[in-house]
């Protein structure tokens, strides 16, 4: 079964973005760099045309560095946008993130033109994080601004520069079933939309093969890569369980609470820095969702 995920809501959000689109110069996406195809949002598209977009890997601490060049070379070769990677750590990330806006927006800039850019993302992809630091950066003025919703923001990045946040939320928009798991096993997708062990499955199922050394590493299952790549992902996750206590009376693994225990390992990190997926397996998923 693929990931189901009908959140309420979005009309309101893509009549705001309609009505702020049309005062918009740049729309920053900011992307979790663990699955930079997977998190963005194809309704953005849609709502903002043309428009010059920046997308922001963030999360880049924690996705694979081998990975993320990759994606920013994928996306710097589209037309209309440039791609940057940040990561929270990072003490000021609003040079780049403005470097990056005047070069799609070159005509912008002065008291007179200031650049007026609105910035999106899918929930928890850090974009208040990244709000946030900006607005210390540079002591910006944060308000609501009357007209569109009471909660759009203005954030004042410079005397020529404006930063409006998403009026409302820009939920994920699942049409592609490996992006569903993904996005799920990352923390995009609310926890009742989803059947952990499911999810865990299938999260198992992608990373033994590009990731045994790091599923070893945590997990000590005294197995070499080409032992765990060979087993399937139902004996992997029992392995796990094992291993980690997730036994119940009886000697029966626990498979709910390996499944949990394995996100867990998978969103804070501690399973290493990992990548869900290469541009070439997301344009593969994209065609074969397409040919459904
Ligand atoms: P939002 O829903 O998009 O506003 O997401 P938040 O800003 O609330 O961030 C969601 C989670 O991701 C929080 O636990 C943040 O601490 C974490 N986070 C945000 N940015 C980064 C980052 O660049 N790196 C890492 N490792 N974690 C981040």
């Amino acid at each position: 079964m693929a990931i189901q995920w009908f959140p309420g809501h979005m009309h309101s959000t893509r009549k705001a973005i309609g009505e702020r689109i049309k005062d918009i110069d740049v729309v920053i996406e900011l992307l979790d760099a663990r699955l930079p195809g997977s998190s963005r949002n194809p309704l953005l598209a849609e709502l903002t045309g043309h428009k010059p977009s920046v997308k922001v890997l963030n999360k880049q601490d924690v996705a694979d560095p081998a990975r993320t060049p990759l994606w920013l070379d994928w996306y710097n070769a589209q037309e209309g946008i440039r791609a940057i990677g940040l990561d929270a750590s990072e003490p000021a990330p609003a040079r780049r993130l403005i470097d990056a806006c005047h070069a799609l927006a070159p005509q912008r800039g002065g008291m007179a033109k200031p650049m007026r850019v609105l910035i999106c993302g899918i929930p928890n992809v850090g974009k208040s994080t990244l709000i946030n630091t900006l607005s210390k950066k540079s002591q910006a003025k944060t308000g609501d601004e009357a007209g569109i919703t009471k909660l759009e923001q203005r954030i004042t990045l410079a005397d020529d520069f404006y930063l409006w946040d998403t009026p409302g939320m820009l939920w994920p928009r699942i049409t592609i079933p490996q992006s569903g798991y993904k996005l799920a096993a990352s923390g995009a997708v609310g926890k009742n939309a989803y059947d952990e062990e499911e999810v865990a499955l299938e999260l198992l199922a992608y990373l033994k093969q590009p990731y045994a050394p790091l599923l070893e590493a945590r997990y000590k299952l005294g197995l070499s890569p080409a032992a765990i790549d060979a087993l399937r992902e139902e004996e992997l996750l029992e392995a796990i369980a094992r291993k980690r206590g997730a036994v119940m009376s009886g000697g029966r693994v626990n498979l709910q609470k390996a499944a949990e225990l394995v996100m867990t390992d998978l969103r804070s990190a501690v399973l290493g820095r990992i990548t869900l997926e290469t541009p070439a397996e997301f344009e593969a998923w994209c065609t074969e969702s397409e040919a459904l």
